[in-house]
């Protein structure tokens, strides 16, 4: 069995939020098991997710918590956001609104959160739908870089930049922690 030699050296604790739809589900379920499914519900009720991988020669277990629906009734508990020492805000590329929302999810991110160098990501996903495009990549990046975010587009459905983010946001945090 694969797990069963394995040392684990770190747990890290990252949510996934942002507006319903974005792809928060299927971004988990690329990264954690390689899949993709184009129904939404397929995931609900799936509290998180977990991957380990390897970073400067440690075993890191990331636990990927995913809001499984509750972002619809605005119901997204300081439970879920407890503990977590990074976070991943999502929005859609083809949805403004979703990106105008982000602004609220980060000011609740950081009410909620008890870390203060918990590291942030933003993520523009569904970048497979560049022709249905209504938030240049500019817009994010400036917005990013104001609020001091990392900053990553990505397609859950091509399995573009979905390693590389959650690689990205895994060293970030391992190297606040080392
Ligand atoms: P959540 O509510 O944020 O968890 O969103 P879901 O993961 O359930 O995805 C919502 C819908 O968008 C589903 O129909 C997915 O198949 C679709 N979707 C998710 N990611 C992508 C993507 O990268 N590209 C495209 N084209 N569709 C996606
Ligand atoms: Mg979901």
């Amino acid at each position: 069995h694969g797990d069963f030699n394995q040392k684990i050296d770190y747990v890290f604790k990252i949510v996934l939020i942002g507006d319903s739809a974005v792809g928060k589900s299927q971004l988990l379920a690329r990264f954690s098991r390689n899949e993709f499914s184009l129904d939404s519900k397929a995931t609900i009720g799936v509290e998180f997710q977990t991957k380990t991988m390897v970073i400067d020669h440690k075993n890191i277990k990331a636990q990927i918590w995913d809001t499984a629906g509750q972002e619809r009734y605005r119901a997204v508990t300081s439970a879920y956001y407890r503990g977590a020492v990074g976070a991943m805000l999502v929005y859609d590329i083809t949805k403004r609104q979703s990106f105008d929302d982000i602004a609220r999810w980060l000011e609740e991110l950081r009410g909620h959160s008890d870390n203060t160098n918990i590291i942030i990501m933003l993520i523009g996903n569904k970048s497979d739908l560049d022709s249905q495009r209504d938030v240049t990549t500019e817009d994010a990046k400036e917005f990013a870089e104001r609020e001091g975010l990392y900053f990553m587009e990505t397609s859950a459905l091509e399995a573009t930049n979905v390693e590389p983010a959650f690689l990205t946001i895994l060293t970030q945090i391992y190297q606040t922690v080392s």
